[in-house]
């Protein structure tokens, strides 16, 4: 074997990177679980995840032999030919899904383009010229430009105009801006939006759930599509395989990437209803669509959902975090909001400093979103000893930022 190792990064030389992110001072060289680990061995506990990432947690046995044993066999031939992993992964996903078709591509973001072009196609089948996809405020659905246009966040979009046309924008949870858009724009042929709004600061609409169904309700009434980006509420995250199934009604487009790979870089928009067939041969397409590397890994990380349990575990975990803050925080100027293992603690004032003291000060990884909700995205996996671990050390930290 012909081994490269890493030669130790020379702060003293420029960077090549392009400056776009805001970066930690603070590198990682291995995980384990629900953990992550420096070079000279100091132990964080990963509330992260990648961002929703890597819910089997970090180096799962089941993956890192999926990809090894795959990356020694076949990794990709395209697909002028068929890819039996893919069809594998596409049957296992549309099952756990509730969904019919599956296609596989490479990221969130582009897996909502391929939600846009279903909707954009489905409405021009039906003559409308200029189909136009409702969307909402504060939502966010990737960094194309698509999708940055569907985006409801002025600094995602500054920059980059002109926009893609065709969002309607209206404030998440507002049945009734929804039906008056269908008044004023005879041309409406989906709506898009998060079931729990991630970067958003993890909310529901304020009606909850219900919103969903109200949605599928406007939806039917209309013969629009009703989309669903669950690119972060996916795969287990929520305490449901998708978030929508903690409802009643089923959507005609999903979307999916994140912990859908376990950090291998993979997406899906899958549909199923009036979704079905509008997309056809030579319609939508991505060379790397579904290696067979890819798929192979999609499937076992769903095969290691199913067998450790870990949608319940979400579900059992994330009740109980959700009710020990709940207990821990009572006096404190607080608002806590759980759907399994995506937890959102929302505090009075701007936090996000509490990114660095958490890091440095408790050795734990967590992030801040939407100025002042700390957002915790653990493990599927995680275990009562590190979710009291978990507990105590967001207790003291959120206890000495308030006092
Ligand atoms: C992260 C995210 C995206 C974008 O996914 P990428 O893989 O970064 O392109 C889209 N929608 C939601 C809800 C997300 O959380």
């Amino acid at each position: 074997m012909n081994n490269i190792t890493l030669a130790p990064v020379q702060t003293d030389q420029p960077s090549h990177l392009m400056p776009v992110f805001g970066r930690q001072p603070i590198s990682f060289v291995r995980g384990r679980g629900a953990y992550l680990y420096t070079e000279d061995g100091t132990e964080y506990l990963d509330a992260l995840t990648g961002i929703a990432v890597c819910g089997l947690g970090h180096s799962h046995p089941a993956v890192t032999e999926a990809i090894a044993e795959q990356a020694a066999t076949l990794i990709h031939t395209s697909n002028l030919f068929e890819v039996p992993w893919q069809t594998a992964a596409a049957q296992k996903l549309a099952e756990v899904a509730g969904m019919e078709e599956v296609f596989f591509s490479n990221s969130g973001a582009e897996s909502n383009e391929g939600a846009i072009k279903i909707a954009r196609k489905f409405g021009h089948l039906q003559g409308v010229a200029n189909p136009k996809i409702i969307v909402a405020a504060h939502s966010f659905h990737g960094r194309t430009l698509a999708t940055l246009s569907a985006t409801g966040n002025k600094k995602v979009q500054d920059g980059f105009a002109p926009l893609v046309e065709g969002f309607i924008r209206v404030p998440f949870g507002d049945i009734e801006a929804i039906e008056e858009a269908a008044i004023n724009h005879p041309d409406i042929v989906a709506i898009l939006v998060e079931p729990i709004q991630g970067e958003g600061g993890v909310n529901t609409a304020p009606q909850g759930f219900s919103y969903l169904e109200e949605i599928r309700q406007i939806c039917n009434q209309h013969n629009w599509l009703m989309m669903l980006d669950e690119v972060q509420t996916g795969n287990g995250r929520t305490g449901k395989y998708f978030a929508y199934q903690h409802t009643s009604i089923i959507p005609d487009v999903i979307t999916t990437a994140k912990g859908l790979g376990n950090g291998f870089p993979i997406g899906a928009v899958m549909t199923q209803g009036r979704g079905v067939g509008v997309l056809t041969a030579g319609n939508h397409g991505s060379t790397y669509s579904g290696t067979a590397l890819g798929s192979r890994v999609v499937y076992t990380v769903i095969d290691t959902i199913q067998k450790e349990n870990l949608v319940e575990n979400a579900a059992t975990m994330g009740a109980y975090i959700v009710d020990q803050f709940k207990q821990q925080l009572a006096d404190q100027n607080v608002i806590i909001r759980g759907f399994g293992l995506m937890i959102g603690i929302e505090l009075p004032k701007a936090c996000g400093e509490l990114v660095n003291v958490a890091r440095d000060e408790h050795h734990l990884i967590l992030n801040v979103t939407a100025g002042s909700v700390i957002r915790l995205l653990p493990t599927l996996n995680i275990t009562k000893e590190q979710a009291d671990e978990l507990i105590s050390r967001i207790v003291s930290l959120v206890k000495n930022f308030l006092a």
